[in-house]
């Protein structure tokens, strides 16, 4: 048995011994920033493409690092994912996301839908749907100002099961959007099964707008989305021109650091503070 070790050990080479450390800190590094508190929720503004009003607001969470660094989330929600760390995080971000727009629409500045990301765990959670009544109940936001950003791998686990979770979801007036769409392989068959109120579009569509190809495609998914009723938005426009194409195409609602990069909450506010007195 002894030699089996040593064997193993062979295997265990010294790239994946840095990469499991490195996986132990930042696991450690979460566990700590969830007991005090370190994770904090930015929002960025999606605008009508037609008015230039704001609509939305789509909540991004961040890790404040103890020397006061952001980490942005592609570098933490991976292992989140593995560790199921991302449930607890998910459920920090939904409180303090629904917290900053019950206050925003108390002071009179805003009026639409905060937009939440829900990650495959946690919308695979059992007491899901318990989960978010409670939390809206507690911070005392009405249902219909809340939306729930789905992937298409999430629902596309198992799409009967997530029809179910949806509907519920629905029933209770939130939205519903399948975000980053055209990065997984839903079927047609299936998007016009799901309940869903918005489609979205990932930036790496947006970006390849400047072939004739890459416009083609947008285009092809602009109508299939309108076909079923679904209302579109394109994520990381950052570009007038990008604006410009997606207007023709009838594009619905534009977020991207072309009007704004993902703000503070005191950030926001001032920005909500600017969009009142235009
Ligand atoms: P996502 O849901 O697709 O969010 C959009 C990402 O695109 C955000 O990155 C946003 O800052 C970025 N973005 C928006 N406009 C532009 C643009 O014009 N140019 C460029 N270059 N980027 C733009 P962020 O905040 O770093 O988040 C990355 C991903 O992390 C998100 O992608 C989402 O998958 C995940 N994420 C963020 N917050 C949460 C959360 O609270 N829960 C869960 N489960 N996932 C989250
Ligand atoms: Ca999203
Ligand atoms: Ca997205
Ligand atoms: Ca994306």
């Amino acid at each position: 048995a002894k030699s089996q070790g040593a064997n193993r050990y062979l295997f265990f080479n010294d790239s994946m011994n840095k990469q499991a450390v490195k996986r132990l800190q930042l696991e450690n590094l979460i566990r700590h920033g969830l007991k005090e508190d370190h994770f904090v929720v930015y929002y960025q503004p999606k605008m009508d493409i037609l008015s230039g009003q704001l609509v939305g607001m789509e909540a991004l969470v961040r890790f404040i690092t103890p020397k006061g660094g952001i980490i942005s989330p592609a570098n933490f929600i991976p292992v989140a994912e593995e560790t199921g760390q991302i449930i607890e995080i998910g459920e920090v971000v939904l409180r303090k996301a629904c917290l900053a727009v019950k206050s925003w629409i108390d002071q009179g500045l805003f009026q639409g839908r905060v937009a939440v990301n829900l990650s495959s765990r946690q919308f695979s959670l059992p007491f899901l749907c318990e989960l978010i009544d409670d939390t809206l109940q507690q911070t005392e936001l009405p249902s219909y100002h809340l939306e729930l950003e789905i992937t298409e791998g999430t629902v596309m686990q198992s799409p009967p099961q997530a029809i179910e979770v949806m509907k519920k979801l629905r029933a209770r007036g939130i939205h519903l959007a399948m975000d980053d769409f055209g990065t997984g392989y839903s079927s047609l068959a299936y998007l016009k099964q799901f309940p869903l109120n918005t489609l979205k579009i990932d930036k790496a569509f947006i970006d390849d707008m400047n072939t004739a190809s890459g416009r083609n495609m947008v285009d092809t998914i602009m109508t299939i989305a309108h076909n079923l009723s679904l209302s579109v938005v394109a994520e990381g426009v950052e570009l007038e021109t990008q604006l410009e194409i997606l207007r023709k195409l009838r594009c619905d609602v534009i977020q991207g650091y072309y009007y704004s990069k993902p703000l503070s909450e005191d950030g926001f506010k001032q920005f909500l503070l600017e969009q009142k007195h235009k």
